[in-house]
């Protein structure tokens, strides 16, 4: 038995189509499963599919709306007769002071990080239960564990995936559903680019910072998708999971 195969396995991937989410397919597309690339950039998506290969494909969805994901795991289930991996990775961040922070910053925040997983999960649950077990993948961040002045609604978005993340684990392990938490470190993406161009000195910050003295890399997260996504984790269930080249070790 190969207990990483994921052949004849349905993934979904939200936020798909580039960054962390694009090495999250890969490895899951390379490791047998048929991906859905979840995005709202349709264009983005199709090409992101087409480069996993033929059973990948595209599904437009804004995952902060409850009606586009309600379609989008239908359309999902309809096309694949099943869904057993989920990965909860859409995300974004408004880099502000919390005093400069708008409410409506806040909530799309929120909306995008951590109510887009509650919504994802809970339209999945009944598609795991059917195939007899599933696995989640939540997306969290260095920020789940530390904050900057500048972080308030990303910092509680990514603390709310890890609590989040226990609270499905706790629910449905009698489904044989395993749900996890992965925090990236400083990776090289569209969010972090735009970080380095509002934080000149972040550039810096993380190489001194992490042990591995340089950043990420999006196919860096082949791997512990695999993991996570196969057989062989079926015991590891509420755990949260640093990918981050040894930041969170160092002081
Ligand atoms: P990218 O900006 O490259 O990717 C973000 C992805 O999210 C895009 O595919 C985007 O697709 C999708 N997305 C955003 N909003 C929505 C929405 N409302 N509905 C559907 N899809 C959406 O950034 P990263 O790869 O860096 O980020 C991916 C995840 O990794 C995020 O959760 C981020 O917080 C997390 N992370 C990143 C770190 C890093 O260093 N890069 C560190 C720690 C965590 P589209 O625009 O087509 O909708």
């Amino acid at each position: 038995m190969d207990l990483f195969d994921l052949s004849g396995r349905v993934a979904i991937v939200t936020g798909g189509n580039g960054g962390i989410g694009l090495g999250m397919a890969r490895g899951l597309s390379r490791a047998g499963a048929a991906v859905a690339v979840v995005g709202r950039n349709r264009e983005k998506s199709r090409e992101a599919a087409s480069s996993l290969g033929p059973h990948a494909f595209a599904v437009e969805a804004d995952v902060t709306r409850a009606s586009d994901v309600r379609a989008m795991v239908a359309e999902v289930a309809g096309r694949s007769g099943r869904i057993d991996i989920l990965v909860n990775n859409a995300g974004t961040n408004v880099r502000k002071r919390p005093e400069e922070l708008a409410e409506s910053e806040w909530r799309t925040v929120l909306d995008t990080n951590l109510t887009s997983a509650f919504l994802c999960s809970q339209a999945c649950h009944p598609h795991m239960q059917a195939a007899g077990g599933g696995k989640i993948l939540n997306n969290g961040s260095m920020m789940s564990l530390f904050a900057t002045p500048w972080s308030p609604a990303y910092a509680a978005s990514k603390g709310g995936m890890v609590q989040l993340t226990k609270s499905l684990a706790t629910a449905w392990a009698a489904d044989g559903i395993q749900v996890n938490c992965f925090l990236p470190g400083w990776i090289d993406t569209d969010l972090t680019r735009r970080a380095r161009e509002q934080v000149p000195e972040l550039h810096d910050r993380v190489l001194a910072r992490t042990p591995a003295g340089r950043w990420g890399d999006l196919d860096e997260f082949q791997g512990i998708a695999v993991f996570l996504a196969s057989r062989a984790s079926d015991f590891v269930t509420g755990a949260v999971i640093t990918v981050d080249g040894g930041f969170s070790a160092s002081g």
